[in-house]
């Protein structure tokens, strides 16, 4: 089975997509699916035991991240650039809650 990168997805959704720019349908159907998402979630249905994808939570995660690289698309947003710059706040974000706990478990040892 071939893999995709991000990019890939993305590239591959950016020449199939029929409605490339109607970013409030778009936007539409990613809360519709998001509601199907939860309707399978919520039934616990899961391809191992349907045998099909049909109606599955990998179905609607698909179909979710379908419509969010769709809007991406849309918006001239690149996903992997998106993803390298939130990864960085994050990363940030961890060192600043490392740094922090190791002060507070001086400031506990020492008391
Ligand atoms: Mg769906």
């Amino acid at each position: 089975m071939e893999s995709y990168s991000l990019k890939e997805i993305q590239v591959h959704i950016k020449q199939t997509e029929y409605r490339p720019k109607d970013k409030q349908a778009s936007f539409l159907k990613l809360v519709e699916e998001v509601g199907e998402l939860s309707e399978a979630i919520r039934k616990d249905s899961r391809m191992t035991e349907t045998k099909s994808i049909k109606g599955t939570i990998e179905e609607e995660l698909y179909d979710v991240l379908y419509y969010v690289l769709v809007l991406a698309n849309q918006y001239g947003i690149d996903m992997e650039e998106a993803m390298r710059l939130k990864e960085e706040i994050k990363q940030q974000k961890m060192a600043k809650r490392k740094v922090e706990d190791e002060r507070k478990k001086l400031e506990d040892s020492s008391t």
